[in-house]
């Protein structure tokens, strides 16, 4: 029997059935299940980082979906601030 490629931290191959998520640090595919991410957080995660990579790499990154505004760089605040009402307005 040809040797098959296996996963996650169970060590089992491909199951089409199951949720899996690659991690982006060993590139290896592991169970939702296996490591506590459900498939529709999954969808939040930006980068995945299992158990082990975490350790070296930190947590996971996760997507922002609502990304605060950004203010226009440049202009209005660079160098003297200038207040709103002041006299200089009249
Ligand atoms: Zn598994
Ligand atoms: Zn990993």
């Amino acid at each position: 029997m040809a040797s098959v490629p296996v996963y996650c931290l169970c060590r089992l191959p491909y199951d089409v059935t199951r949720f899996m998520i690659e991690c982006d640090g060993c590139q290896d595919w592991f169970h939702g299940s296996c490591v506590g991410v459900e498939e529709e957080a999954a969808a939040e995660i930006d980068l995945y980082h299992c158990p082990q990579c975490a350790v070296l790499r930190g947590p996971s990154v996760m997507k922002r979906r609502r990304a605060p505004p950004k203010p226009a760089p440049g202009d209005a605040d660079a160098g003297r601030p200038v207040r709103t009402g002041s006299a200089q307005f009249v």
